[in-house]
């Protein structure tokens, strides 16, 4: 298969604190996965350190950099018009390369809907889907923390997919798994998830030195997809290694029963995914 470019081949010389290379370019893959098929990935952020608001226990990226001193370089995040520019470039290659493309989503180092200037990117983004690949979806992966600023959903809204993270619906459980820095109101994002439309719900399920996964969680997790009612929810558990060494897979048999128990209770088409 032939990928986007040269620079998306290269492996980053920059890795999280798992060893784990970040993503060394503003797209890259595509990426496989029995989920979306052949994925290109956009990242708004830097190439060479994780920007995010969470701190999640699974993260492919490691820890979070909590100050400025523990990033690994000064890197700034780049305007939308330049990070269009070259999206716009990269996407020009992966149609003469004929690279396999099935879904575009944004993603990348860490949460984009942080890029400061993420509505103007989003209408770049569709400008450019809508010319090179104007069947091919566009989605983004959130973690959901910044869908309570109005012009964070508005964006959201143009998008085809939205996939927003929700790993637990308990606050406690929440501090535990993805350690939210500064300014999360738990409360203001599950009632800012239920403004949004037609959303799929993702959640990660873990075991071993965190857990969210006892009976109380799942009934409390149950609840709270219950009253954001997204059109559909997804568990999966981690397939990369986590920031914390001690995080450990959910057996398969667990995800689907966790599946099975969601949509019983809600009634919203529940997947599940290795
Ligand atoms: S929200 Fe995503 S990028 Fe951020 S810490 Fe969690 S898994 Fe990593």
């Amino acid at each position: 298969m032939r990928t986007v470019n040269a620079q998306s081949l290269q492996r980053s010389p920059y890795l999280g604190t798992n060893g784990f290379p970040l993503q060394s370019a503003a797209v890259y893959g595509p990426i496989h996965s029995r989920r979306y098929g052949y994925s290109l990935g956009i990242n708004p952020l830097p190439v060479s350190y994780k920007f995010c608001d969470f701190d999640c226990v699974y993260c492919q990226y490691g820890w979070t950099p909590r100050q400025p001193g523990e990033q690994q370089t000064r890197e700034k995040i780049r305007p939308a018009d330049e990070l269009l520019s070259e999206i716009d470039h990269s996407f020009q290659i992966a149609l003469s390369n004929k690279t396999p493309v099935d879904v575009i989503t944004i993603a990348g180092n860490g949460e984009p809907t942080l890029h400061p200037q993420f509505s103007r990117l989003v209408d770049g983004l569709l400008d450019l889907r809508d010319r090179y690949f104007p069947k091919v979806r566009l989605g983004i992966l959130s973690d959901s923390s910044q869908c309570y600023r109005l012009e964070i959903r508005q964006a959201l809204a143009k998008l085809d997919d939205r996939s927003m993270k929700l790993d637990a619906g308990d606050w406690e459980t929440v501090q535990k798994v993805n350690r939210p820095l500064a300014n999360f109101d738990w409360t203001r994002t599950l009632r800012s998830l239920e403004a949004l439309k037609d959303i799929t719900l993702q959640t990660l399920f873990v075991q071993g030195s965190c857990d969210n996964t006892s009976p109380r969680q799942i009934e409390s997790w149950i609840e709270a997809v219950r009253l954001v009612r997204p059109k559909s929810v997804q568990v999966y558990t981690v397939d990369r290694p986590p920031a914390d060494a001690g995080i450990r897979p959910v057996s398969v048999s667990q995800l689907r029963t966790i599946a099975e128990q969601c949509e019983a209770a809600t009634h919203i088409p529940t997947e599940w995914f290795e």
